[in-house]
C-alpha cells in the first residue's frame, strides 16, 4: 500500500505508537482479557483512565488549581449554544469576534439565548485576517473568540480581554502552542485534532466564572454537573478519552507543548516559504495571522488548482483540498504530522513547478 501523508483538517492525523496502542486496547485492554469499548465506565481502571487524562490536561497546558479540566460531548458545536445558554441571560449581551466560518455559527447559537454584539469582524476580506478590536464595556457577559480558524487559516497570537470574562473556541490549536490559561475564563474544544478522537470535547474553566451562572438549564448542558460528579454524570465517551490519553502522553514525549509549538513553527515556516517562493502559488490569508495548524493557498488558476490536486494525490498526499468558502488548498499541519510529510509536499509544490517549464 502507498504511504498516505494526512493533511485533513480534522478527524486529523494521530502519531502511529498511539494508534497501535489503542488497537491493542480495543481488543485486549493491559491484558485484562476485556476491550476497552466494553468496560464499564465505573470501573477503578476507567476511573484511573480518566484522572490521569485530566492530569495531562492539567500539567500539559499548566491549568491553574481554581479551573476545573471537563470532558463533554457534542462536539465544538454544542458549546456553541452552552456558553450562551449557561452565562447569557435573557436581556443580556455578550461581544463575538467575527472571524470565520465557526464564529459565525457560535454568533448564530449565541443570538438564541440574548443579545449579541459583535465587536468586530473580517467578513470583508472573506476573512482572511484577524480584526483589531477592544471594548470597554463591562456589562456584556463576556467576550468570544476562535483562537485558530480551521477553514480560513488564521490564527490569533493576541488575546486582550478587556476586563471582561474571555470565551475561547480552541478546537483547532489547542496543544499545538503555549498558552496562558489565566488569560481566558473559559476554553472549548473538540477532541478531534490535537487531542484524540471524535467524541470528547474538552472544557477548561475557571471555577469562579462557573459559580456566576444563574440560568437553569438542563443537567447535561450544565458546566458544574460535569464538574461536580468528575465529568460522569453519565456515561462518558470511553474510548475518546482514552486514546486522548495515550495521545497526550505521546505529547509529553515530543517535549510537551514547548517542544511540540517549536516543531509546529517550523512545519508551517517550510511550506509558508514554499508558497511564497513558488510562482504558481498564493497565500490566502494575510502574513501576520498565518495559522501554523491550516496553511490556506491557492494555485494562480483553476486548471493549475486541478492538475496539482492530481498530482498530489498521486504521490500520496491526502487532503489538501481547501473549503468550498475558501477554495484553494489548505494543508493542515496537527501535531502528529511528521515534517518528513511536509517536505513530501513543499518537494511536490516543487516537481509540479519543474513540470510545467
Ligand atoms: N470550531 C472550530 C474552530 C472547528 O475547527 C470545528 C470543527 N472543525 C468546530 C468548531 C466544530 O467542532 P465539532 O465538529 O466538534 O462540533
Amino acid at each position: 500500500m502507498q504511504q498516505k501523508h494526512n493533511f485533513g483538517a480534522g478527524p486529523c492525523i494521530l502519531a502511529p505508537s498511539v494508534m497501535q496502542q489503542a488497537a491493542n486496547a480495543v481488543i485486549n485492554w493491559n491484558d485484562s482479557g476485556l476491550s476497552i469499548l466494553e468496560v464499564s465506565h465505573r470501573s477503578a481502571a476507567f476511573e484511573n483512565v480518566i484522572r490521569k487524562t485530566q492530569l495531562l490536561v492539567r500539567e500539559l497546558l499548566n491549568v491553574p488549581n481554581d479551573y476545573s479540566v471537563l470532558f463533554l460531548q457534542g462536539g465544538a458545536s454544542t458549546q456553541f449554544a452552552m456558553v450562551p445558554m449557561n452565562f447569557l441571560q435573557k436581556k443580556s449581551r455578550a461581544a463575538y469576534l467575527d472571524t470565520g466560518y465557526f464564529a459565525q455559527k457560535a454568533i448564530k447559537e449565541a443570538r438564541l439565548f440574548g443579545e449579541v454584539e459583535i465587536i468586530a469582524s473580517s467578513k470583508d476580506k472573506n476573512y482572511a485576517y484577524i480584526p483589531d478590536y477592544s471594548s470597554n464595556d463591562q456589562r456584556v457577559a463576556y467576550l468570544h473568540c476562535t483562537s485558530n480558524n480551521t477553514i480560513e487559516g488564521t490564527e490569533m497570537f493576541e488575546f486582550p480581554g478587556f476586563g471582561i470574562p474571555l470565551v475561547c473556541d480552541m478546537s483547532s490549536d489547542i496543544f499545538s502552542r503555549r498558552i496562558n490559561v489565566r488569560d481566558f475564563d473559559l476554553i472549548y474544544a473538540g477532541a478531534q485534532k490535537n487531542m484524540g478522537p471524535a467524541g470528547m470535547t474538552l472544557v477548561i474553566a475557571k471555577n469562579k466564572f462557573l459559580d456566576s451562572v444563574k440560568a437553569e438549564v438542563p443537567a447535561m448542558m450544565d458546566y458544574r454537573v460535569f464538574r461536580d460528579n468528575d465529568s460522569m454524570y453519565n456515561t462518558p465517551p470511553v474510548f475518546s478519552i482514552y486514546v486522548a490519553m495515550l495521545n497526550l502522553l505521546w505529547l509529553k514525549d515530543q517535549g510537551g507543548v514547548e517542544g511540540i509549538e517549536k516543531m509546529n513553527i517550523k512545519k508551517a515556516n517550510m511550506l509558508y516559504q514554499e508558497i511564497d517562493r513558488n510562482p504558481l502559488f498564493k497565500g490566502t490569508a494575510n502574513v501576520a495571522h498565518r495559522s501554523r495548524m491550516n496553511v490556506t493557498f491557492k494555485a494562480i488558476d483553476e486548471a493549475t488548482e486541478k492538475a496539482f490536486l492530481q498530482f498530489a494525490e498521486e504521490l500520496g498526499l491526502v487532503g489538501i483540498k481547501g473549503y468550498r468558502t475558501v477554495g484553494g488548498f489548505r494543508a493542515s499541519l496537527y501535531n502528529a504530522l511528521p515534517i518528513a510529510s511536509v517536505e513530501v509536499l513543499v518537494n511536490a509544490m516543487k516537481q509540479f513547478e519543474n513540470s510545467r517549464k
